[in-house]
């Protein structure tokens, strides 16, 4: 990540930009700027040569007015407090503009995953939630899988939760796997909210789908489900990344075979049929569509100039920074925005929420069906606005998401 950039400060610029178009109170606009309650835990953990290990976590809610609140738990090394204070506030704005009836929250713990053992990362996990168990609940606050966790984390996290309650209570965590709960299509869900909405941008920019290059940045759970899915739509994926490195092919490579040979080999770096590139070539890569898909603060001051996408897609949360977002617009590069473009993770993270509480299941085509609905339509929502008001389309999906999250603050009125 880039270390210069302080992604609250990042996600208090955009909603700055934002609240311009809207006729809020001062009060609310400040309120609006500040995370509800954050936690912060410092834990041990014994791990696996005898020694014990102390750890920091954190779990952040911003804003309950709409619902519990959802949001993602990070591993890695580079977590502090202000990136998951951005990460909360970014999943406010990603519920509301997709409209679920949610708040948004994040947590994470400062730990290398890769360098840890199973055992040792389920006693990490075990402590971690036992250490943020008032905050989180199927009420309160559901947790899912971000950058270092996944289904099996989430397993070890509802099932810490359903002992210290007695019973078992899935609905605590989504993206669990699927024989505690989990939902069918969660796993893909991100990504395919990702490629819904690249046609969907693709289609009002009248760009064909059919044969356009595409770079991904980051080959994780988002970025390498958005390129195999892109490529079964006929995309020629020809650049990839992810910490290790940066391959370039460009004929095109099979992304899902691409996305094997990481799991077998710790990265893509190395797949046959494509060459390394450094950092600076990867951003300039010639190519229709850019989906970073990594971390944010990624598209930059420094390599926004240098990029020759002519579409944006971002798969990870903030990777574009408010300087860069200028550059791209003066360049006339449209950027898709995270909370729209990646809100297809927690759109299915609600449906398996729903699922879960009223323990029935719904099959995949439902799921795809109802995903592909609120995708589509959010798009066209925010695409709307952003014409309406000759804005971006990040200003118009922020627009979207803070006036229906004021307009709940209206109604509910400040307590007392
Ligand atoms: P992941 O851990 O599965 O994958 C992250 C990938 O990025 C890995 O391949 C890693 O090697 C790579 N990476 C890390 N730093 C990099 C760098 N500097 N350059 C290139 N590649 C780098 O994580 P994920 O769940 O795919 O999350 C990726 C992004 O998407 C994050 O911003 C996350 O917050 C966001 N996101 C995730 C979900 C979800 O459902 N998992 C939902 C919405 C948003």
């Amino acid at each position: 990540m880039n270390k210069q950039e302080n992604p609250y400060q990042m996600a208090l610029r955009q909603f700055d930009e934002a609240v311009k178009y809207l006729k809020l109170k001062r009060g609310i606009i400040e309120y609006l700027r500040y995370p509800k309650r954050e936690l912060t835990v410092n834990f041990p953990v014994e791990m696996d040569d005898g020694s014990v290990k102390i750890f920091t976590g954190y779990r952040v809610h911003h804003n309950t007015v709409l619902g519990p609140t959802k949001g993602g738990i990070r591993y890695h090394p580079g977590v502090t407090l202000d990136e998951v204070r951005a990460l909360a506030m970014w999943m406010t704005w990603k519920c509301a503009v997709v409209g679920l009836p949610y708040g948004g929250s994040k947590g994470g713990v400062v730990c290398d995953p890769k360098k840890m053992s199973g055992i040792e990362l389920e006693n990490l996990t075990r402590r971690y939630t036992t250490e943020i168990s008032m905050m989180i609940g199927p009420e309160s606050d559901i947790p899912a899988p971000d950058v270092g966790t996944d289904a099996q984390i989430m397993a070890w996290i509802m099932d810490t939760y359903s002992m210290h309650k007695g019973y078992s209570v899935p609905a605590v965590v989504t993206g669990k796997p699927i024989s505690i709960g989990g939902s069918l299509g969660r796993a893909e869900a991100t990504g395919r909210g990702v490629t819904i909405i690249t046609r969907e941008a693709c289609r009002h920019l009248g760009m064909p789908l059919e044969g356009a290059t595409v770079v991904v940045q980051g080959y994780g759970k988002v970025g390498a489900v958005a390129a195999y899915l892109l490529h079964e739509q006929g995309c020629k994926i020809i650049a990839a990344s992810d910490s290790r490195g940066c391959i370039y092919g460009p004929d095109g490579f099979d992304a899902r075979h691409a996305k094997r040979f990481k799991k077998e080999t710790g990265s893509v770096v190395g797949y046959p049929g494509t060459e390394t590139v450094s950092q600076d070539e990867f951003w300039g890569l010639p190519c229709d569509i850019l989906i970073p898909a990594a971390m944010e603060g990624q598209i930059t001051a420094e390599n926004a100039p240098k990029i020759k996408a002519k579409l944006i897609v971002e798969g990870a949360n903030g990777p574009t920074t408010p300087d860069a977002d200028e550059i791209l617009r003066e360049r006339g590069i449209p950027v898709a925005p995270d909370i729209l473009a990646n809100a297809g993770g927690v759109t299915v993270s609600y449906f398996e929420w729903v699922q879960a509480l009223q323990a029935f299941f719904w099959s995949e085509e439902e799921i795809d069906q109802r995903l592909e609905r609120i995708m589509t339509k959010s798009f066209a929502e925010v695409w709307a606005l952003a014409q309406e008001k000759e804005i971006s389309m990040r200003t118009a999906a922020l627009v979207r998401a803070i006036d229906r999250v004021a307009e709940a603050i209206y109604v509910r009125g400040i307590y007392p």
